[in-house]
């Protein structure tokens, strides 16, 4: 994948959607796409294993919950309240199907999603700082060590 800088309005900005999209989901470290974003289950890296990348400027705070609620949670919600409605099943019914339902889609979207959050702002950032230097190495490297990591 070749960015001469010459097309730098749509094709750059699916390809950077497509990175952060890639980086969240594995978490991997959104400047070379190698180290690890996490050094445990939901917490973020000091800093990545194989560029340096500093994840202070990291701080989705409460926003993977708040996706994750949005996303999962009132969904799920709606499921649960329709599967009363419909079966009317006795309370503890809930405790085998709602609940574990409940509690595994909340929890399980969290890390994708709290990837996506520091990918983007990783990338958000270096377009907001004007300085092209960030966004070159994102692309320098896109474009020569690691195109076998964006294009499987
Ligand atoms: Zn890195």
């Amino acid at each position: 994948m070749q960015t001469n800088g010459a097309r730098v309005t749509q094709d750059t900005q699916s390809d950077t959607l497509r990175w952060i999209l890639k980086a969240g989901w594995k978490g991997l470290c959104p400047r070379c796409g190698k180290g690890r974003m996490f050094r445990s289950w939901l917490k973020v890296a000091d800093r990545c294993e194989v560029c340096g990348l500093d994840y202070r400027f990291a701080a989705p705070d409460d926003g993977p919950a708040f996706f994750s609620l949005c996303i999962v949670a009132f969904p799920l919600t709606f499921f649960i309240v329709w599967f009363q409605v419909v079966f009317d099943p006795v309370w503890w019914v809930h405790l085998f199907t709602s609940l574990p339902i409940m509690l595994v889609g909340c929890l399980l979207p969290l890390r994708p999603i709290k990837g996506w959050l520091v990918a983007s702002q990783y990338v958000n950032r270096a377009q907001e700082a004007g300085t092209d230097k960030i966004w070159d190495q994102l692309h320098g490297r896109e474009s020569t060590k690691s195109s076998s990591n964006f294009d499987d």
